[in-house]
């Protein structure tokens, strides 16, 4: 008998391939007659079409030009993300604003709970267990590996995401960008930057 070939119930399935465990989620729904699978397809193509970290970006941008904008995107983010058409998020977007003494990153320790609808897929480094478990840990040496140093003194404050509560950072607005259009801001801010695995 293999390790897995054990019987558990329903709720200890974690060794079961991602996609199983999806598929039995939404046999469940379906059996239970609050979706069908036509259903689930069309909104997961709905999700994925416009699931863009484009969005972020526009929202940082807009954050950066807009001051009443920031003020909003800092204290109701789905509002903010409403005021761009971003509606029914179907969670709540907590957005937390990078400043000269404090860079913010954002993990989620138990799974990959990540805003997908306002930073597109998540990368595979976001949903590996080493960035999962050390960037609570070893935060500095984290953002070293990707490249960020910062600044002696500059606080590190690093946000778990659940299902329920998602982040998002809003990165500083570059040196040298006073000239430029909230369209062409957007074009500076990476997925990375609205992470806060670097610093734009
Ligand atoms: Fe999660």
């Amino acid at each position: 008998m293999s390790e897995h070939d054990h019987v558990h119930g329903d709720a200890d399935h974690h060794d079961l391939p991602v996609a199983a465990r999806v598929r039995r989620l939404e046999e469940r729904l379906i059996a239970a007659g609050l979706a069908s699978d036509e259903e689930i397809d069309a909104f997961l193509a709905r999700l994925y079409d416009s699931a863009s970290p484009v969005n972020g970006a526009r929202m940082a941008a807009r954050a950066w030009t807009d001051p009443a904008y920031r003020e909003l995107l800092l204290s109701d983010g789905n509002a903010a993300a409403a005021g761009l058409g971003f509606t029914e998020l179907g969670y709540q977007l907590r957005v937390v604003a990078n400043t000269p003494q404090t860079h913010n990153v954002i993990v989620c320790t138990l799974c990959s709970c990540y805003p997908v609808s306002l930073l597109g897929p998540s990368p595979g480094w976001y949903k590996s267990f080493a960035y999962r478990s050390r960037t609570v840990r070893e935060p500095h040496a984290v953002l070293a590996e990707f490249g960020v140093t910062l600044p002696a003194g500059v606080r590190i404050s690093v946000w778990d995401s659940t299902s329920e509560a998602r982040y998002m950072v809003l990165p500083v607005r570059p040196a040298g960008t006073d000239g430029m259009t909230a369209a062409e801001l957007a074009e500076l801010v990476t997925l990375k930057g609205l992470i806060g695995t670097a610093l734009a």
